[in-house]
């Protein structure tokens, strides 16, 4: 994949990733070795037929690769740029046991980028009306992929969305450099097309509630896929301090409110030229965080984590990006305590050396406090990027909705009903912070189903 120079990259928020050029793919294509049991597409979420629009684009036919990938997938410019395929289709695939394994998200990126660019996005097959109508509270992967699947079934489809933009994480979260909004738009705007309704500064559970849904407001089911958006914080002295942010915070500022175009546009967030920013954490939000405050001018950008980078549940894609781009990790480091100066502004952080014992539940090396170690890191900005829970607001205004431990909705494994009738949840509300293409998978697990209870009326 060419890439942006990392020197270049690292100060503006064009995208990382340049594409591959059309020869480029159908090379890459040939390497394909069309296995008979296509472990790629077991190993894909939502079980994008690999092999088949593999097998197009080295046909030359890219028109019916992207048409072959829609079958399955209503996001394939989003999902070919963020899903981590290392672990999904191209880590099943059975060159990877010897050699590079295929790029399928490359390939998936390229096709589904060709496509937008002739402007010939294709429209699937609709089913007749039904006069059903559904409600989805939330715009995010899982809300999207319900809503394209269950247009495409005849029913009336209206999505609800607290923000002023549809997409949830796509837009608010991952940023620019690595998913440029302009794409979710595009994404967006097809199923606009096949007539999904979008209403934006709807905060359901204030603006109007669940019951009120399914009542006065005549939907005949719900589904809440509302997101893992509630951050985590780390509970120590000094988190008060102006210039600690939550990444969700410091994230969507940048994003929504346009920090990346200044001075063009005003600067939401505290101004990180020539300033030392540090984040907590070592995820996807913990990469796209310290890589926003480098483009933002910082003049050193640390990483900080507890465990070492063995443990990193960051995509490899974005730690490989962020290495190249300067950012410094700083294993095996725990804050205690944040400091601060006279006038309430962070200074610096007072932390701890770890080292790592025995494997914890989540089958990582625990990590353990080794004593007499405390440090103090100097710092303008720290933002915290721990892990979420639930966006709590409709189980609270939602009585006979059960929940479990951080606001999680309960839901039926295999067709996402809740406790309530005519309401399912899906993606990360119902799993915790998850990824994008699994949020997708049950989305559309909750179509399939919510389709079965408009047809039945049986619960
Ligand atoms: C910064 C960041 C980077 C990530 N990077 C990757 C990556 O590279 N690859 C990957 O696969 N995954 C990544 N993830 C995870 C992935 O984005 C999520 O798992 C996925 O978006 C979950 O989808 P969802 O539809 O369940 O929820 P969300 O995407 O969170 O969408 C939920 C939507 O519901 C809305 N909402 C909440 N409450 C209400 C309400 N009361 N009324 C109306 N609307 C409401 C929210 O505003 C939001 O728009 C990342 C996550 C973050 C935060």
């Amino acid at each position: 994949m060419p890439e942006q120079e990392a020197a270049r990259r690292s100060r503006n928020f064009q995208e990382v990733n340049l594409g591959l050029e059309a020869e480029l793919a159908r090379r890459e294509a040939m390497r394909c070795l069309e296995c008979s049991s296509a472990a790629c597409v077991t190993g894909c979420p939502i079980g994008v037929k690999v092999k088949e629009f593999v097998s197009l684009v080295l046909a030359g036919d890219f028109l019916a690769a992207a048409a072959k990938i829609r079958e399955d997938n209503v996001l394939p410019a989003v999902t070919g740029r963020v899903c981590p395929q290392e672990d999904q289709c191209e880590g099943a695939c059975v060159i990877g046991k010897k050699f590079e394994p295929l790029a399928i998200g490359h390939l998936e990126r390229f096709v589904a980028d060709y496509e937008r660019r002739t402007g010939r996005v294709g429209l699937p097959k609709m089913a007749p009306k039904t006069g059903k109508r559904v409600a989805i509270v939330g715009s995010g992967p899982a809300g999207l992929s319900a809503a394209g699947d269950l247009i495409q079934r005849g029913h009336e489809v209206t999505v609800f969305e607290a923000l002023h933009e549809i997409g949830g994480v796509l837009v608010y979260g991952i940023p620019e450099f690595r998913l440029p909004k302009d794409i979710v738009r595009e994404e967006v705007e097809n199923l606009r097309r096949m007539g999904v309704e979008f209403k934006t500064n709807m905060v359901i559970g204030k603006t109007v509630t669940v019951d009120e849904l399914l009542g006065a407001e005549g939907y005949q089911a719900v589904l809440v896929a509302t997101g893992a958006g509630l951050p985590h914080f780390m509970n120590i002295p000094g988190e008060h301090l102006c210039g600690v942010y939550s990444a969700n915070e410091f994230l969507t500022r940048v994003n929504l409110m346009k920090a990346y175009r200044f001075p063009e546009h005003d600067q939401p967030v505290y101004d990180c030229r020539d300033k030392v920013v540090a984040v907590f954490g070592a995820g996807n939000t913990a990469m796209d965080s310290i890589r926003t405050g480098l483009r933002l001018g910082a003049k050193s950008a640390w990483l900080i984590y507890r465990r070492s980078e063995a443990e990193m549940p960051a995509r490899a894609e974005e730690i490989k990006h962020a290495k190249e781009e300067g950012v410094q990790m700083l294993m095996l480091t725990a804050p205690v305590e944040f400091v601060g100066n006279s006038e309430g502004w962070l200074t610096g952080a007072r932390c701890l050396r770890m080292e790592l014992g025995e494997p914890d539940a989540s089958g990582r090396r625990r990590p353990i406090v080794v004593r007499g170690s405390e440090f103090v890191v100097p710092m303008d900005l720290a933002i915290i990027a721990i892990g979420t829970g639930g966006n709590p607001l409709v189980q609270s205004t939602t009585p006979d909705l059960k929940t479990r431990k951080d606001n999680y909705i309960e839901a039926d494994p295999v067709t996402l009903k809740t406790s309530k009738k005519g309401v399912f949840a899906a993606g990360d509300i119902v799993t915790g912070g998850a990824t994008v293409i699994l949020a997708m998978g049950a989305g559309r697990k909750a179509a399939n189903a919510m389709a079965e209870f408009l047809n039945t009326g049986i619960w």
